[in-house]
């Protein structure tokens, strides 16, 4: 099914950290950070193994888990969230966002993503065997195209999904945009799936707003986060989804089939860090300047680029550069600069009007220490020569 919609082969990330492995060139292509979370947080993962937490963890989650994130929706966004009926704990956001889209869309369903859209979304809505509609954002600066959403959506529109920040543009929607989504979701009647990992990793005045507090939109948005991005501790994947019940108990129940349960100690330990609200603001904080760092060196090894106002990737066009092939540049920088970067065309459907637009672009992430961006950028100023 999958390789016959032409969604998925291998995923992006695993063919360019391969290949970042076997060359030895420094990965700014797979997004994790090369710091582990807060020690604290690592500590009370190992005090709940050793407290005998090592069985099934209860389906939906353990209690003290689900309370943390209605907690944290209450405290950073006023959103009233009922632990018991409207939280449910899954692996990592990619299981809540699969489970999602298999309980809730089906063959006959149209579901909109933006594109480029995250590659998992692209992957659950062709296994679900519903019709998958990308909405290009605009070429120039990667902005929601409202036009272009209020055509796509119809009487078959079963689902939207959001994602902001937005991988792999690092576009954090505005709340005019969000607006914009919410009215096309309340007027076909669509459910909103909204792709919040990188709530907490924004920067200037940017400000992350959930689609879930417009108006009207609590009872028919489904919110997903994950502690990977927020806490540094990707391989953990502990993430989330809350909305309406009803929307819960179906995502529940497929959740069921896909893993049953999720890392039981983990879990204890990432309801504590969802307390702290430190940690995030300090990787925020870091990540602007590391943005900055790579940005600029972007620019002066020849590359356009978008600032991005959010995530940990930027996008930078290889064109000015004479590299009209993004996935192309990807397979030989390694050689030419002993860098990998993820080719945007990755995050786009083969053939469309994004792929055509983003062909000669690359992401590159900067979750890395700031020596490592350092070497990074002196190894692309090599491009120029
Ligand atoms: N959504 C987006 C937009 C992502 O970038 C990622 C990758 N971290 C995920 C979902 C998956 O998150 P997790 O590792 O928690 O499954
Ligand atoms: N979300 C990470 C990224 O966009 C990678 C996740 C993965 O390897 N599937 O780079």
């Amino acid at each position: 099914l999958l390789a016959a919609d032409g969604a998925v082969a291998q995923t992006i990330f695993a063919e360019m950290t391969v290949l970042a492995n076997r060359t030895g060139a420094i990965n700014l292509g797979q997004g994790f950070p090369d710091v582990d979370g807060p020690d604290y947080v690592k500590e009370a993962a190992k005090a709940a193994i050793d407290a005998g937490r090592n069985q099934y963890a209860p389906g939906d989650g353990v209690p003290e888990l689900r309370r943390a994130v209605a907690d944290h929706q209450r405290r950073h966004y006023g959103l009233e969230v009922d632990p018991d009926t409207e939280v449910l704990v899954t692996t990592g956001a990619t299981e809540a966002l699969t489970a999602a889209i298999l309980a809730l869309t089906g063959p006959g369903d149209e579901v909109i993503t933006l594109e480029p859209f995250y590659d998992s979304h692209a992957a659950a809505i062709a296994m679900a065997g519903a019709t998958h509609v990308p909405v290009p954002l605009t070429a120039e600066g990667l902005r929601l195209d409202a036009g272009a959403l209020r055509s796509a959506a119809g009487g078959r529109t079963r689902m939207i999904v959001v994602n902001s920040p937005h991988n792999p543009t690092g576009t954090v929607l505005t709340p005019a945009e969000l607006e914009q989504v919410a009215a096309v979701a309340r007027e076909t009647g669509a459910i909103v799936l909204t792709d919040e990992v990188y709530e907490h990793l924004v920067f200037d005045d940017a400000v992350h707003v959930p689609l879930a507090t417009l108006p009207g939109m609590a009872g028919r948005t489904l919110t997903v986060s994950s502690a990977g991005k927020t806490f540094s501790l990707t391989g953990w994947k502990v993430g989330w989804v809350h909305g309406p019940a009803p929307l819960i108990t179906a995502v529940r129940t497929v959740k069921q089939f896909l893993s049953y349960s999720s890392g039981a100690p983990f879990q204890p330990a990432i309801a504590r860090a969802l307390a702290d609200d430190e940690t995030p603001r300090a990787l925020a904080a870091s990540l602007a300047a590391r943005r900055d760092l790579l940005c600029d060196g972007l620019v002066r090894a020849g590359f356009d680029v978008v600032r991005p106002q959010g995530t940990y990737f930027v996008i930078a066009d290889g064109a000015p550069l004479g590299f009209d092939d993004g996935h192309e540049l990807c397979r030989r920088l390694p050689e030419l600069a002993g860098v990998v970067g993820v080719p945007v065309s990755a995050f786009c459907r083969a053939g469309s009007t994004a792929a055509e637009a983003m062909a000669s672009r690359v992401r590159f992430t900067f979750v890395k220490r700031e020596d490592v961006l350092r070497d990074a950028v002196d190894r692309l100023a090599r491009l120029r020569r």
